[in-house]
């Protein structure tokens, strides 16, 4: 144990419950069980804007896995969740929603705390939007229905039949997420899925297991029956025991396209379903005629939110031509006025990178940036000498070819390109990834035909990160397979059975 209990409790700004909560080491989920790993070893979870230790959470490794499997798997063919009405599987899950709403502030500090993003935000956001997210999913679970098929059976001349399709859980999903939006992440995946009738193993992310754990907690609070949600805090080793097991039916994964191929790969052995969202270098487009005021303070957005630590993050800046130099300098401008703090802070509009490994990694783009000829209007560095904060960074005089430009950096760096009119589509669309685009223009033609034109999964027009519960979100190319949220988000978690009847 390797955090002392001043350091965990110190902040006088913790809420009293969440101080209580890391103020003890954390276990497991496991059938219902709060458990130590069966190896016993703990991993520490840091504060990102200093460094410091949090508290201590159990290292799940591949037993500790096998034993969540068997429990989702018990409770999935033996327990009253499998035997459950959709009603009643409804009034859980809207539960959940009501208590995080409830517990909003409590959840938005635990995230603060533990990845660095502004708490107010972790409230409103991540906490808010997760609540609705599972009371959404609640109501489908009343809706999710098959069909009767008016079958013409021409090989059975005179025969007279009942066909129709009927919606099956998979079984047990295995949901492996990010740092970046710990809790929303976990969100995205565990409403579908328990709405469809799985049960679920969670891993989520080594630098941010708290908010999981917390989550944990109101599963209970709220009555589900044990081993339908099981938590298995750990590192890279037990996200690949979930994926290569072979009694998990779906894998459903958010993070690096890396690891997302390490996944396919090892979901091979038994053939289980896949899920992806993975990384993005997202185009935002900016017509001479846009609203100039709205679309830098939203191309600002675009990339600096929640510290450019976003998946959508619009970090290929194409801005007309005629406006280029005028544009680009008042997003540097803007850019350099955010405030930089921890999260804690309420006045904090950009907090700290996640982790050393982060913020060596956007250290090395910057640097690897200026070497290849890249002007920064403003930041390129460090900021301050505790914590993982780096300057937001505005980079012009770029080429395609720069890592800066084709590669994710995964922080608050952006590259301005000029454009000369339809160029733009073919520039926006040259890429290995296709999660998200913005464009702005007052055209309504222009944004239709921008909009249709690039290759991505979601497009924003004079708006960035429009997000909403109900519309289906993923990536074309390598950012992934299958789309989250909305209501199709169900068939991620269920298989389609037909059933043909002679009568
Ligand atoms: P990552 O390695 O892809 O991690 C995502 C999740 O997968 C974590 O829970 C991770 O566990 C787990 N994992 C790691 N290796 C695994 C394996 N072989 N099999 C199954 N699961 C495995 O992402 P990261 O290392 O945290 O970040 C690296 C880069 O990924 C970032 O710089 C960024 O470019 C990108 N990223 C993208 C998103 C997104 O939303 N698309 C989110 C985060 C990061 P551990 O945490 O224990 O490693
Ligand atoms: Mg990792």
């Amino acid at each position: 144990m390797t955090a002392s209990t001043e350091t965990r409790t110190a902040d006088p700004r913790l809420l009293p419950r969440v101080r209580e909560f890391v103020s003890r080491d954390r276990q497991m989920l496991i059938g219902g069980e709060w458990t130590d790993a069966a190896s016993g070893k703990t991993f520490t979870t840091y504060d990102p804007a200093t460094a410091a230790p949090i508290t201590d959470v159990a290292q799940g490794e591949a037993t500790d896995v096998d034993r969540a499997v068997r429990a989702a798997r018990q409770a999935f063919d033996e327990g009253p969740w499998a035997r459950m009405k959709p009603n009643e599987r409804e009034r859980l899950i809207w539960r959940v929603g009501d208590i995080l709403s409830e517990r909003a502030d409590e959840f938005g500090q635990l995230e603060a705390l533990d990845n660095g993003k502004s708490a107010g935000i972790a409230a409103a956001v991540d906490t808010q939007w997760s609540a609705d997210i599972f009371r959404y999913n609640a109501g489908l679970c009343t809706k999710i229905t098959g069909s009767t098929v008016n079958v013409s059976m021409p090989f059975v001349p005179g025969g007279e039949f009942h066909a129709y399709t009927l919606r099956d859980p998979l079984g047990v999903c295995g949901l492996i997420v990010p740092w970046n939006f710990p809790l929303l992440m976990a969100t995205f995946k565990l409403a579908p899925a328990l709405a469809a009738g799985n049960t679920v193993v969670l891993k989520p992310a080594e630098q941010t297991p708290l908010t999981a754990l917390l989550l944990g907690e109101v599963f209970e609070e709220a009555g589900f029956p044990p081993g339908v949600v099981n938590i298995v805090t750990g590192f890279g080793d037990a996200g690949a025991a979930l994926s290569a097991h072979p009694d998990v039916d779906k894998i459903a994964f958010t993070g690096s396209t890396e690891v997302g191929k390490k996944i396919v790969a090892a979901a091979q052995g038994n053939l289980k379903k896949v899920s992806l969202e993975l990384g993005g270098k997202s185009p935002n487009i900016v017509f001479a005629d846009a609203d100039f005021d709205q679309a830098v303070a939203g191309s600002v957005a675009a990339w600096m939110f929640n510290h450019g630590q976003c998946c959508v993050a619009g970090t290929r800046l194409f801005v007309e031509r005629p406006i280029f130099d005028d544009f680009t300098a008042a997003v540097a401008e803007a850019a350099s006025k955010a405030k930089i703090g921890p999260g804690l802070d309420p006045t904090t509009e950009l907090g700290p990178l996640i982790s050393q490994e982060q913020f060596d990694k956007v250290s090395g783009y910057l640097a690897q940036g200026l070497a290849d000829g890249a002007r920064a209007l403003t930041g390129g560095k460090r900021w301050g000498n505790e914590g993982y904060f780096v300057e937001p960074t505005v980079f012009v005089d770029v080429d395609p070819s720069f890592s800066i430009v084709s590669e994710e950096i995964f922080g608050p760096v952006v590259a301005a390109m000029p454009f000369d009119g339809d160029d733009v589509v073919a520039a926006a669309n040259d890429s290995i990834y296709g999660l998200a685009a913005g464009i702005w223009t007052k055209d309504l033609s222009k944004a239709h035909k921008t909009a249709r034109a690039v290759k991505a999964g979601s497009v924003w027009v004079n708006q960035y990160n429009g997000f909403d519960t109900a519309m289906p979100f993923g990536g074309y190319k390598q950012s992934g397979w299958g789309r989250e949220l909305g209501s199709s988000a169900i068939d991620l978690y269920t298989e389609t059975k037909a059933v043909n009847i002679a009568l």
